[in-house]
């Protein structure tokens, strides 16, 4: 079982493809170089005996005497080669070593007239022979012990053997090290990963450099920050939901036990309660609503049902259904709708995004007049909803767009609002492509202002 897990190793298989890699590149070289190097040493003797050959063969074709001929052979004596000097007829006058089996077999009866290598094959024979003719007649013959080259090359292949190892030992270290710098930061990863599973999402990995390691580390870190982002404002949220939902509760159980305990005998008392328990309910089924809408915004599951249209129609529909609360309130809803080009949108979901906002510019605003407007500027196409109302605090501009976020909570209160109203707004309008913004002065009024893209 253990050794099954080494195997599963990466640094293990990593170091292994690149061992078998390295070792066959490694034996394929040395194959070649020694192959190429032994024969160019070869060569190269045989070319340096032929040379010394042919100047035996010169010095002895000036002076064939007893005299030079001992000079030849003395020259030969003490060094690795060996001379025979041959008249003729083949018979040997002289040579620096007595001639063994091998040296005499060599002796030829033909006829040369130029000095060559008779016998290269150093593997199988005792030497390598080259033979020049003397000029007035007789032979030079010289030997190079085949054994002399076979210890050179033995030499060399110790040489080569040793390097080899050597190399493939430095190559399985740096193999090493490199395995484990990509499977420790891994190593880690898996660990941080599986911490991320457990739910505990902030995970510091230590990568250092650009490299694509470096790069998945960071990756992970960064979806671990996302995800206890997500975590937080989940647990938010449903902080926020559940005080949401209980305040209104604990006002309708409130008065329907005051109610169902029979003590309240007047009839506008009681008509009173009920319009509290009513408007209660209505607050939480507008939660809901707006609940809904935005599970299905967050989760992506609406489906846009895009057309060309206009926008004109639609704040005309928004501007006639809400005419009757801003009545209401004493307030003077104008519109001021000017010729725009068609853009694509979903007509329902823009519909309620600008509903959320002239419902909000009503519901802050206690006097003086909602407008909207719409009229179309370069490519853009914008709606504006201007109100004199509350306005709101330049601290609280940046943070109307979150979730449940409400200005002052007491005023809200009485106003009805979930918080949910603007966040929606502006995830329909930014589905659009488009943008949503807003500018407010406290006590004068706010407007707010969609554009889309023609
Ligand atoms: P709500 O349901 O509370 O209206 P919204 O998301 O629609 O929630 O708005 C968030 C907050 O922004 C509101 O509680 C309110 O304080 C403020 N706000 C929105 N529109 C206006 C406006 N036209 N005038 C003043 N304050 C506004």
């Amino acid at each position: 079982m253990r050794i099954k897990k080494e195997w599963n190793n990466i640094s293990i298989k990593i170091g292994l493809l690149f061992s078998g890699v390295f070792i066959g590149l490694l034996l394929i070289l040395g194959f070649v170089f020694h192959g190429v190097f032994t024969d160019m040493f070869v060569d190269y003797i045989k070319q340096d005996l032929l040379a010394r050959t042919n100047n035996h063969s010169r010095i002895l074709g000036e002076h064939f005497d007893q005299a030079t001929i001992s000079h030849v052979v003395e020259m030969e004596k003490g060094v690795r080669t060996d001379v025979l000097i041959t008249d003729d007829n083949q018979q040997v006058l002289a040579s620096s070593v007595p001639p063994d089996e091998d040296m005499t077999d060599h002796i030829t009866k033909a006829n040369i007239d130029k000095g060559r290598v008779i016998e290269s094959d150093w593997k199988n024979h005792s030497y390598i022979i080259t033979i020049s003719p003397i000029k007035n007649g007789g032979y030079v013959y010289m030997y190079y012990p085949a054994s002399i080259l076979r210890e050179i090359v033995l030499g060399l292949n110790v040489i080569l053997t040793a390097g080899g190892a050597g190399i493939l030992l430095l190559a399985f270290a740096s193999i090493a090290i490199m395995s484990k710098r990509v499977t420790k930061p891994l190593l880690m990863m898996k660990d941080a990963t599986n911490k991320m599973a457990l739910g505990r999402y902030r995970q510091a990995i230590p990568v250092n450099g650009e490299d694509e390691i470096a790069q998945l580390g960071k990756s992970i870190q960064s979806l671990g920050e996302q995800l206890q982002y997500f975590e937080e404002s989940r647990n938010d949220f449903l902080a926020s939901v559940s005080h949401e939902l209980r305040t209104p509760l604990t006002y309708i159980k409130g008065y329907s036990d005051i109610l169902n305990k029979g003590n309240i005998k007047d009839l506008d008392d009681q008509r009173e309660y009920l319009g509290i328990i009513h408007k209660e309910a209505t607050r939480i089924s507008f939660l809901i609503n707006d609940l809904f809408e935005m599970s299905k915004l967050e989760a992506g599951y609406f489906t846009m049902e895009k057309e060309w249209s206009s926008l004109n129609p639609i704040v005309e529909k928004v501007a006639s259904n809400l005419k009757p609360a801003a009545e209401k309130k004493g307030l003077n809803l104008t519109t001021e709708l000017n010729e725009l080009p068609e853009v694509r949108i979903d007509p329902q979901r823009m519909e309620q995004a600008i509903y959320n906002l002239v419902e909000n510019a009503i519901k802050y605003t206690s006097q003086g007049e909602v407008s909207i407007g719409t009229y179309s500027k370069g490519a853009d196409v914008f709606v504006k909803v201007t109100d004199t109302g509350s306005g709101i605090p330049k601290q609280d501009l940046s943070k109307i767009w979150e979730r449940f976020y409400r200005v002052d909570q007491s005023r809200t209160r009485k106003t009805g609002g979930s918080g949910l109203g603007l966040y929606v707004a502006k995830k329909i309008i930014e589905s659009h492509d488009g943008k949503l913004s807003v500018d407010s002065t406290e006590n004068k009024g706010s407007t707010f202002m969609i554009s889309l893209k023609m």
